[in-house]
């Protein structure tokens, strides 16, 4: 369903074939570290789960991204929020589940609403956490209310 792609040196997950929306195009069912890595995400207040070759490789997007988590199973999956064509990017927003990202990301979105440096939840401004609310982890969660 999902293939990687390079872009320059970098690499980035392309659709192999038609997704439809509502489409489930992963779970997080990797190995459970202490601490986060480029290509985990978090779980827990100090788990971060690995995410799956080649999902680890998904974009970021700040605004309409084309995928979102779903909670409400375990493990975690990721399902598509419209219908993506082949050879679309793979996009989430990582401050729905990042309470403090493994190092600053440029974004590069170009979304009108850009964050411009993705760090993780704990960094949004009030406005961005009320957008957000009904979309993030419950990880972010319990670690928002502390
Ligand atoms: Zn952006």
């Amino acid at each position: 369903m999902l293939k990687t792609k390079m872009i320059g040196s970098e690499t980035i997950v392309i659709a192999a074939e038609y997704i439809k929306a509502g489409t489930k195009i992963s779970r997080l069912s990797g190995e459970v570290r202490d601490e986060s890595t480029k290509y985990t995400i978090q779980t827990g207040l100090k788990e971060h789960t690995d995410a799956p070759f080649p999902f680890r490789y998904m974009s970021h997007r700040c605004n309409d991204p084309n995928t979102a988590f779903i909670f409400d199973e375990e493990p975690w999956a990721c399902v598509a929020l419209e219908d993506i064509p082949p050879g679309a990017e793979i996009s989430c927003d990582y401050d729905t589940t990042e309470y403090i990202c493994f190092k600053p990301i440029d974004c590069w979105c170009k979304s009108e609403k850009c964050r411009k440096t993705v760090k993780g939840y704990y960094y949004l401004s009030d406005d961005e956490k009320e957008m957000l609310k009904d979309k993030v982890s419950p990880a972010i969660k319990m670690l928002s209310v502390k």
